[in-house]
């Protein structure tokens, strides 16, 4: 007789930051965690803690790894001078961030960034950011274009690597494209990718809107749009997040 295999939820550690109006209490968005359990992940919410051994003790009951979206990533934390355009910064979460995703980085354990997400990604991997992009790259197209539209209005098209990690989770119940239209809500972006990634998705105007390491079996991604914001809507979005919890689950 057959056995199925029974598969266990996977436990998905979700970053969060600090409120900065209100110095008492933390701050995340549900919909992170409501696209985790839709996507059949048991969320674990993880406070910006900057202290290592119980941050690392939280960390070890996660199958995989969720950074959030939020404030500006100090940029001292990838040797670059403030060029005076940084905005909500929280240094206790950049310092639980980069010990979270440097852990996840060395053992590969499974990890999603979103927005911000994707900027703590790739400096805790040595790369670095645009701390602006409509000071630092003024032909870019409007990257905040949803502070004017609802949130979970399209802003640009993103052009996919078709053999890509991101293309292949994207399109799995859908024919491949190479287009797919996003949400935006930024000012940075990535500048120079961090060793060992490569760039998945870019907007028309070169701005990189994913990133991801290209090794087999291997499951870490970044995106700069916010797909938890397209969720349960956009079936390519719950598609994303259902290639994140299986890869948690293999492990
Ligand atoms: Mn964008």
């Amino acid at each position: 007789m057959a056995t199925q295999t029974t598969r266990t939820a996977p436990v998905i550690g979700i970053t969060m930051g600090n409120d900065l109006e209100k110095a008492d209490r933390v701050a995340l968005s549900k919909l992170y965690y409501q696209a985790v359990l839709l996507a059949g992940g048991i969320p674990l919410l993880l406070p910006p803690l900057t202290e290592k051994s119980p941050l690392r003790a939280l960390y070890s009951l996660c199958s995989g790894l969720l950074l959030t979206g939020g404030g500006d990533i100090a940029s001292d934390v990838y040797q670059t001078s403030d060029r005076s355009k940084l905005s909500y910064v929280d240094r206790q979460r950049d310092q639980a961030e980069l010990f979270l995703t440097r852990w996840a980085l060395d053992e590969r354990k499974p990890l999603l960034g979103i927005c911000r997400g994707i900027q703590t990604l790739n400096v805790a991997a040595g790369g670095t950011l645009i701390q602006d992009i409509p000071s630092e790259v003024p032909s870019a197209l409007d990257h905040r274009a949803s502070s004017t539209l609802p949130v979970d209005q399209m802003a640009h098209p993103v052009t996919i690597k078709p053999a890509s990690i991101l293309a292949q989770a994207l399109f799995k119940n859908s024919p491949l494209s190479d287009q797919l239209l996003v949400n935006s809500y930024h000012h940075q972006a990535i500048a120079r990718v961090a060793p060992g990634f490569s760039v998945s998705a870019q907007a028309p105007d070169g701005i990189i809107e994913a990133i991801e390491i290209s090794e087999e079996s291997v499951f870490i991604l970044g995106v700069q749009w916010h797909p938890e914001r397209m969720v349960p809507q956009d079936e390519h979005m719950v598609q994303l997040f259902r290639a994140f919890i299986h890869a948690c689950q293999r492990r």
